[in-house]
């Protein structure tokens, strides 16, 4: 019998925070969820907190710290801001940590420092501050296993060598998204109902549209720079960025590889299921006794591969641009998209401007090094003042 682990979902009302709220349900003999965190979602926050009963519940909005109060038995302690998601993580044994964009960062590094285990579905905040989060990793006891489904099946690929320093290359699989194949004059006019309406996966709104532009392969690949290449302590792998490759892969059930030196390749294959690398994370290195996604061989059919079309996918070149200049231009990039993406779901740019407004900010980047906090704070400050200069220009008004 294992000692049963305690769990915080930071980012409990997203699309993983829900998804992992089921997988714990699913294996309550050897996971708690001890805290639950979320930005605004009041209502959603109360009715998951009631039902599951946590030591620990916060909201990011400070101003509807009372409201939540209000709402929960005494028994539930009730805290708020950026401070109350900290102190989710730092509680619990591992923290998932499901916020979206550049505000999961608070809590990446917490749960590192405080020498836990980080299952991190927050992809931002490696990408805008990866010096700072290396350093958060060397802190004893902190483990950080990735959530990220492609990152999910490179960690498994890599388990399939003892040796571990004869890895050659990385294969980052994308569905190509709701737009593959498309012309740029039929992008030109794409909508936001059909930039949410992704071929595979079931997301949130901002990654679905990161995944019609190919910006979320993009910064995956920042991701797996990261987690996997030469700055990653634990791996040992003499990786570069352009061993780093991206494959289209429509039907989203090779969820990476891996290719050795002597020419062979280990993959992972499920049917997309993110409840898979949400257990992965929270079981490595054994595994998790429930099956999600499990493929039915008889039915699966064909599995097809094709070259990313890089003209009319700009963003994924974006990132590829960033992460070579390094410093703070991975968190300019991301920056600059958060704010690019937020627009285009106002209605206020169109889909094609997304990459002209992250390109334009990249070309601002100010050589910043980021190696610290206050540096990637700055960093990624500067790069939303310059996005939201940039969407003021006449060019890019929908109506002009
Ligand atoms: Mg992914």
């Amino acid at each position: 019998m294992s000692e049963q682990k305690s769990v915080a979902i930071v980012g409990s009302t997203g699309s993983v925070g829900t998804q992992s709220i089921q997988v714990i349900a699913d294996d309550q003999e050897n996971y708690r969820v001890t805290a639950l965190a979320a930005g605004r979602s009041v209502d959603q926050l109360v009715s998951q907190a009631l039902a599951i009963q946590p030591d620990l519940v916060a909201i990011s909005d400070e101003a509807l710290l009372g409201q939540v109060r209000d709402a929960l038995p005494s028994s539930i302690e009730v805290v708020g801001g950026t401070g109350g998601l900290i102190e989710c993580a730092q509680r619990a044994d591992v923290t998932i940590n499901g916020v979206v964009g550049f505000a999961g960062l608070p809590v990446t590094l917490a749960c590192l420092e405080a020498g836990k285990r980080l299952a991190l579905a927050n992809k931002e905040s490696l990408i805008a501050a990866g010096p700072v989060v290396q350093q958060a990793r060397k802190t004893p006891g902190a483990e950080l296993v990735p959530v990220d489904s492609e990152h999910a099946a490179i960690h498994q690929c890599l388990r399939a060598n003892d040796v571990g320093k004869r890895v050659s290359k990385i294969q980052v699989t994308a569905s190509g998204g709701p737009f593959r194949g498309m012309s740029s004059e039929e992008l030109a006019r794409v909508t936001i109902a059909e930039a949410l309406n992704h071929p595979t996966w079931s997301m949130g709104p901002k990654i679905t549209i990161d995944s019609s532009t190919l910006m979320n392969k993009g910064l995956e690949v920042i991701e797996a720079n990261e987690l996997f290449g030469k700055p990653a302590g634990d791996s040992g792998f003499d990786l570069t960025l352009d061993d780093i490759e991206v494959v289209v892969h429509p039907q989203s059930v090779v969820h990476s590889m891996v290719t050795y030196s002597d020419g062979s390749t280990i993959a992972q294959l499920s049917m997309p299921d993110m409840r898979l690398p949400i257990a992965y994370a929270l079981s490595f290195p054994d595994r998790f006794p429930v099956a999600y996604g499990a493929i039915d061989w008889t039915s699966l059919g064909r599995l097809d591969f094709e070259g990313p079309d890089r003209e009319s996918f700009p963003c994924l070149d974006l990132a590829y641009a960033a992460a070579r200049t390094g410093g703070t231009a991975p968190a300019w990039l991301s920056a600059a998209n958060e704010v690019a993406v937020e627009a285009f779901l106002k209605e206020k740019i169109r889909w094609v401007d997304i990459a002209e407004v992250n390109s334009a900010v990249l070309s601002m980047h100010d050589g910043g090094t980021g190696d610290t906090l206050a540096g990637v704070l700055d960093g990624d400050q500067l790069a939303r003042r310059r996005a939201e200069e940039i969407l003021q220009e006449q060019s890019f008004m929908r109506n002009s």
